[in-house]
């Protein structure tokens, strides 16, 4: 029998393992469907030990961290919280913690590497990023050798450190311009001969790394939570907590209830609250003024079949707007109570909880998971020398033959000709 399959969540259709799209489905998601119906942890290293879920058959050994669940002491009692449980993603030697770019981005790039070397795949890899998973994709092809041309805003490049040397197989370019430029290009780009699209919310690769979050949250509990907090730009990781808790709720052993989601944005620039709440918390100079800019994405996959709007019906699920004031406070607080540093993005599900909290949407008893999507990155760089990825080259979004800019810059790099 097959792993898996990967099935239209619109109208049931089947599709090859890497498939973005389904041609009866419009925008719909397409899904994994798993033989295994129970989760066995397998015995080996980071995310992998999840193997039974995800759709892949082996595994890169190297630098392949997990999610780490424990349970919160000192943020929970600031908050008279008595089941509150991180779910951490990031870098804490003290807590086994080894996600080495430090967020759960790493949670993404393996499995979608590793699909991706499973298929063959000699084409160029194209990422469009903000800055965390073009990082954490970059880690990954300097560990599997897979060309991957980042495109990324001029403004994010400082997120692109690495721990490792210069690395051949991966060509940076910088665009003037914002994420949603950069995705726009990058799409152009993935779309010609010798490139391949990673996919963004469509990888089933990439939602089923980040649905390990959950995974090991329910298995370190013995049960699936009542909430489930996160902060949000695509969604995309919410789409993931809610498809790993049907899975969960099928395997029979963690209860049947599904987490409700609570996801955070950060507001002025909050387009998935907006949509949620059917206000306009979107400003015209967006991402300026955020407290982390990793967080806006200008159109995430919300009323897509499968996509963010169904994740939150399903599970009764709602959205907050965090101010950077409220993220702040968060951070410190966190920070100061748990003992490790955290992602600016991370403390925006900080302060959604805090919300919660408040506005009585969670009780003191109920179990709750917080996910930390990023965190040590100060602790790292205590342990590692970290040095900037120098980009090839840089365009600007308003030039009309920066398509054909970024072909030169590739080809030069990789020494081909496309
Ligand atoms: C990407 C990212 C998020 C948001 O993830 P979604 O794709 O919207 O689920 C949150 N926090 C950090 C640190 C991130 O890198």
């Amino acid at each position: 029998m097959e792993k898996y399959v990967v099935r239209c969540s619109k109208c049931g259709e089947v599709h090859g393992p890497h498939s973005l799209n389904c041609k009866n489905g419009d925008d719909a998601l397409l899904r994994t469907e798993y033989s295994s119906k129970q989760l066995h942890p397998a015995d080996l290293p980071g995310i992998w030990r999840y193997q039974d879920w995800l759709p892949v058959n082996g595994i890169i050994e190297e630098g392949s961290g997990r999610t780490i669940t424990y349970k919160s002491q000192g943020f929970a009692e600031e908050y008279g919280l008595e089941d509150l449980w991180i779910a951490f993603n990031g870098y804490w030697p003290e807590r086994d913690a080894g996600m080495m770019t430090c967020t759960f981005k790493d949670l993404e790039s393996f499995p979608t590497m590793q699909l991706i070397r499973e298929l063959n795949e000699e084409r160029i890899m194209v990422v469009a990023s903000a800055g965390n998973t073009a990082r954490a994709f970059s880690h990954a092809c300097t560990i599997t050798g897979q060309p991957l041309l980042l495109v990324v805003p001029e403004n994010s490049a400082h997120r692109l450190w690495t721990t490792h040397e210069q690395n051949p197989s991966v060509c940076l370019v910088t665009v003037e311009g914002d994420y949603f430029d950069a995705i726009s290009l990058a799409g152009k780009i993935a779309s010609r001969d010798g490139f391949v699209n990673e996919g963004g919310a469509k990888n089933v690769a990439r939602r089923d790394g980040m649905a390990t979050v959950m995974l090991d949250a329910a298995l370190t509990m013995g049960t699936l939570p009542d909430h489930y907090f996160q902060a949000v730009g695509s969604g995309t990781g919410g789409i993931s907590a809610w498809e790993a808790s049907m899975r969960l709720a099928e395997d029979g052993r963690f209860g049947s209830k599904l987490p409700v989601l609570h996801l955070g944005q950060n507001i002025p620039c909050a387009p998935l609250y907006s949509l949620w709440s059917d206000s306009d918390v979107v400003s015209d100079s967006c991402p300026e003024g955020m407290y982390d800019d990793v967080l806006f994405n200008r159109k995430p996959p919300y009323s897509v079949k499968g996509g963010v709007k169904d994740a939150l019906d399903a599970t009764g699920g709602m959205m907050y707007a965090v101010s950077n004031d409220e993220a702040s406070a968060s951070q410190s607080l966190f920070e100061k109570t748990e003992g490790i540093d955290i992602n600016p993005a991370a403390a925006v599900a900080v302060a959604a909880l805090v919300q919660a909290v408040e506005g009585g949407n969670v009780l003191p008893e109920d179990r709750i998971v917080l996910n930390i999507t990023g965190g040590g990155q100060k602790r790292l760089m205590q342990d590692y020398p970290v040095r900037q990825i120098e980009p090839s080259a840089g365009v600007s979004a308003k030039d009309p033959n920066a398509e054909d800019e970024i072909l030169n810059i590739v080809e030069g790099f990789f020494g081909v000709r496309i």
